[in-house]
C-alpha cells in the first residue's frame, strides 16, 4: 500500500507532524522531491527537530528513509542532519538514497545567491538552498546522478566541461570569482565517501518492496501553490510538489498511490512571494503569526516570520483537487481559539467578477477576497481527544471547510506534539 502526505496551500501546513505520525505504521519513507530548502518541525519524545533534508520516518528505527531520485540531494546536509538527531539520542535512523538522485553542487547555492543578488527588487524570495540553478541543470542535463561520483575518469571529465559553462555565467553575467576543477573534483570524492554508505538501486528495491506487501509512505514538501505547473508560477518551487509526482520522484508506478492525505491548515501562512489573495497585515497578522504553529509563525530553514492570513477556501479546494487528495488532515486549529470570528475568504472577486475556481497567476494578482465570517469558539482545544467533545463553534468551522474543501476531513490536529490529533 502506498500513501501520500501533500500540503495543499503554500507550504508548513505542518506535513511534518502528519508524516511522523503515518510513518509509525509504514515500512518506508520516501522524499520525492524538493531539497533541503523547506523544512518539517516535528516534536516528539526526542524533542523537537527542524529536518530538512532527513525523510520524517527516522525516528522510526523500524522505517527504511529513502531519499528518491526526485530530490535535490544536499549530500552535506543530509549528513549533517543524520548527526544531529544521533546527538540528541534518536537511534541512527535507516536511511537509503536512489543512486539516480542528483546530487546538490556547492555552486548550486552560488549561483541561487548571485542570481537573487542580480535581481535584486525582483528577487524570488529564494531559500538559497541552491534548489533552482539545481533543477536547471537537471533538466538541462548538466546534472550530476549519485553514480557518477564513482566513476572517476567521467566525473573529472564532465566537471571540466560544465564548469566552462559555469564559469562563463559567473565571468560575465554575476562578476563573481570562477569555480576550479581540481577543487570541485575533491569534494565530489568527499561527497562520495560521505554518501557511499547509503546508496542503493532504488528501482528494484521499491519494487521489491511493493511486491512484498510493504507500507509506503511519500512525504511531499512546501504545497500545491508552490508547483511549478499547478500553483503560482513563477512564485513557485522547481520540482512538482504533487502527490502525483511520486510516481517519478520515487520511482513508483503511479496506479499504487492509493491514499492521498492533504494536510490543510486552518488558517493562511506562506514564505516568499507571490499572490496571497486571503493576506492580512498590521496587528491582525502579528497576533495571529505570534500565536501560530508551534511558538509562532517564522520559516524552518530560514527563520523568516511568515506571511498570514485567513484561511482561503479557493486556494485550499485548488489545492486539494490537483493533489488529487482521498481526505484531509485539518491542522494547527488550536491557535484559532482565541479569536470571538474567525473569517475565511470564499471566493475571489476578479474584475469585478465573483469566481470559486483558483486563477492563473496575472487573474491571482488582481483578486480580491471575498470574506465570509465564522463564529469563534474562544476556548483551548489543546487536549481534546474526540470530535464530540470540541466546542460546537469549533465543529462548525471543520465542517464549513469540508464542505468547501469538497473532501473530507478524517483527520484534525489541535496541537504540536503527536498525541494531539483526533480522528473521525
Ligand atoms: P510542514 O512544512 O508542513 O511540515 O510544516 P511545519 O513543520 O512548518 O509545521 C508548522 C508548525 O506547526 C510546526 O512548528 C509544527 O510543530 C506546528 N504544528 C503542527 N501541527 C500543529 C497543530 O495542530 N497545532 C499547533 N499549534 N501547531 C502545530
Amino acid at each position: 500500500m502506498v500513501r501520500a502526505v501533500v500540503g495543499a496551500n503554500w507550504g508548513d501546513e505542518g506535513k511534518g507532524k502528519i508524516t511522523d505520525m503515518l510513518a509509525a505504521d509504514s515500512d518506508i519513507v520516501i522524499r520525492f522531491q524538493g531539497g533541503a530548502n523547506a523544512g518539517h518541525t516535528i516534536v516528539n519524545d526526542y524533542g523537537k527537530f527542524a529536518l530538512h533534508i532527513l525523510p520524517s520516518g527516522s525516528f522510526n528505527s523500524n522505517v527504511t528513509n529513502m531519499i528518491g531520485n526526485g530530490v535535490a540531494l544536499d549530500i552535506v546536509q543530509l549528513v549533517k542532519e543524520i548527526d544531529e538527531v544521533v546527538k540528541k539520542g534518536v537511534p541512527k535512523p535507516n536511511i537509503v538514497v536512489s543512486e539516480r538522485a542528483q546530487v546538490l553542487m556547492p555552486y548550486h547555492k552560488l549561483f541561487d545567491k548571485y542570481e537573487e543578488e542580480r535581481l535584486s527588487d525582483r528577487q524570488f524570495g529564494s531559500t538559497k538552498s541552491g534548489i533552482a540553478p539545481f533543477f536547471s541543470d537537471k533538466f538541462s542535463k548538466i546534472g550530476f546522478q549519485v553514480w557518477e561520483l564513482f566513476e572517476e575518469d567521467r566525473l573529472k571529465e564532465k566537471i571540466k566541461n560544465v564548469l566552462e559553462v559555469k564559469n562563463l555565467m559567473l565571468e560575465h553575467i554575476y562578476h563573481k570569482p570562477l569555480l576550479d576543477a581540481d577543487e570541485l573534483y575533491s569534494t565530489c570524492k568527499e561527497y562520495a565517501q560521505m554518501v557511499k554508505p547509503y546508496v542503493i538501486d532504488s528501482v528494484s528495491f521499491i519494487h521489491d518492496a511493493i511486491k512484498s506487501g510493504k507500507n509506503i509512505l511519500l512525504e511531499g514538501q512546501l504545497g500545491s501553490l508552490k508547483d511549478p505547473d499547478f500553483g503560482i508560477y513563477p512564485m513557485t518551487t522547481s520540482s512538482s510538489t504533487l502527490a502525483g509526482y511520486g510516481a517519478v520522484g520515487a520511482g513508483i508506478p503511479p496506479y499504487e498511490i492509493k491514499d492521498i492525505i492533504v494536510v490543510v491548515k486552518a488558517y493562511s501562512s506562506a514564505v516568499g512571494a507571490g499572490a496571497f489573495v486571503s493576506e492580512i497585515f498590521g496587528d491582525e497578522a502579528d497576533e495571529l503569526r505570534r500565536r501560530g504553529g508551534d511558538g509562532g509563525e517564522y520559516g524552518a530553514t530560514t527563520g523568516r516570520p511568515r506571511r498570514m492570513g485567513w484561511f482561503d477556501c479557493v486556494a485550499s479546494r485548488y489545492g486539494c483537487k490537483v493533489q488529487g487528495a482521498t481526505r484531509v488532515a485539518f491542522t494547527v486549529l488550536d491557535v484559532l481559539g482565541y479569536l470571538d470570528e474567525i473569517p475565511v475568504c470564499v471566493g475571489y472577486e476578479i474584475d469585478g467578477k465573483v469566481t470559486r475556481d483558483f486563477p492563473t497567476t496575472g487573474a491571482l494578482e488582481r483578486a480580491k477576497p471575498v470574506l465570509k465570517v465564522l463564529p469563534g469558539w474562544k476556548q483551548d482545544i489543546r487536549g481534546i481527544k474526540t470530535y464530540e467533545e470540541l466546542p460546537e463553534s469549533c465543529r462548525k468551522y471543520i465542517e464549513f471547510v469540508e464542505k468547501e474543501l469538497e473532501v473530507p476531513i478524517k483527520i484534525v490536529s489541535n496541537g504540536p506534539g503527536r498525541k494531539d490529533i483526533i480522528f473521525r
